[in-house]
């Protein structure tokens, strides 16, 4: 049999190493992907340490994935070889609940099937995956490029243009790092009045150049007064993972502004509900998307010019790329790159 290089996790908590597995073959339904290129995303760690409960190890992580179909199972439709294909955290849906029938895959009842926790994913050459999780690419996209947006892409991308902001709309983006630079630069190209709100007067000029037309240091500004003085945000779409930092740009939301949270954490975050209650503002938190809302956010980056800055490791050293995204210094997202 053929083989393949896999990186995959064999307990909680042990050191990424590169091993030779057999190349899996597609089995109905199904389809194999030969990977050109897959993102290190924080979110990794769930089955790296183990976070994420009942995971059965060893398990490939990884669900940032882009590449070439390169064998189908029986009864693929639409699907060929040699069709560039990303796959998400989407992994699988049951397809016959009455969620899955209305298109609501996040939430099937019968189990999201997630890629890199509960299937193997993307720290190999190949995947298999069904079908339905594919997204396509647009020719006008790199396969590095592809990667983030699989998941850092649609999780900024997709929150924005559900969240009822509209064009002209002052939107700011909390944080600047792997989603965050991606946020930037979605809602600038969606029209809205982009915000950026980081830590520290060295991130202006990156703000700037990503499409924010406004940068709010929260080092030396206060964030909500900040966003009051230009009329109170429609949204704030919070990427960081500190409670706090999330907390604090609360009062800065116009009536019926949202905030809206895609980083994860750990602490609970404390809000006055009165700020709420007085201007009808809300909270709310979005879990990415499904493959459909992933090539949505691979068109309209080929549309628009989004492109995610990257620092690229091979394969072999995904040990490395994976130490690098962890260190909070990768200049924006890790990707490895299989060829
Ligand atoms: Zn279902």
């Amino acid at each position: 049999m053929p083989k393949m290089r896999a990186v995959p996790v064999t307990k909680p908590g042990a050191t990424l190493e590169v091993v030779e597995r057999e190349i899996p073959s597609p089995g109905p339904g199904q389809v194999r992907v030969r990977i050109e290129a897959c993102g290190v995303c924080h979110s990794d760690v769930l089955t790296k340490e183990g976070y994420w409960p009942g995971i059965q190890y060893p398990r490939v992580p990884g669900h940032e994935i882009a590449g070439v179909v390169d064998a189908l199972g029986d009864g693929v439709p639409e699907w060929k070889p040699g069709d560039r294909a990303g796959i998400g955290w989407h992994g699988g849906h049951c397809g016959h609940c009455d969620r899955c029938r209305k298109g609501d895959y996040l939430t099937c009842r019968n189990g999201l099937q997630v890629t890199g926790i509960s299937l193997d994913g993307g720290y190999a050459d190949y995947v298999v995956a069904p079908w339905t999780v594919l997204a396509r690419i647009p020719d006008e996209i790199s396969f590095v490029d592809a990667a983030p947006l699989m998941d850092a892409g649609v999780t900024t991308f997709n929150p924005l243009r559900n969240s009822g902001a509209r064009p002209g709309d002052v939107v700011a983006i909390l944080g600047i790092g792997g989603l965050g630079h991606l946020g930037v630069q979605f809602a600038a190209r969606m029209g809205f009045d982009t915000v950026a709100i980081a830590r520290g007067a060295d991130k202006a000029d990156l703000a700037r150049e990503l499409g924010a037309r406004v940068y709010i240091d929260s080092r030396t500004q206060d964030p909500a007064a900040e966003l009051q003085k230009l009329g109170g945000a429609r949204v704030v779409l919070a990427t960081v993972t500190n409670a706090d930092a999330m907390a604090a740009v609360v009062g800065g939301l116009g009536p019926d502004g949202r905030l809206i949270a895609v980083g994860a954490p750990q602490e609970p975050m404390k809000v006055p509900v009165l700020t709420l209650i007085g201007g009808r503002r809300s909270i709310q938190g979005w879990p990415s998307g499904t493959s459909v809302d992933s090539e949505e956010t691979l068109r309209f980056a080929a549309l628009s010019g989004v492109r995610p800055r990257i620092e690229l490791f091979p394969l072999d050293r995904a040990a490395e790329g994976y130490d690098r995204m962890l260190s909070g210094d990768a200049r924006f997202r890790v990707v490895l790159t299989m060829t």
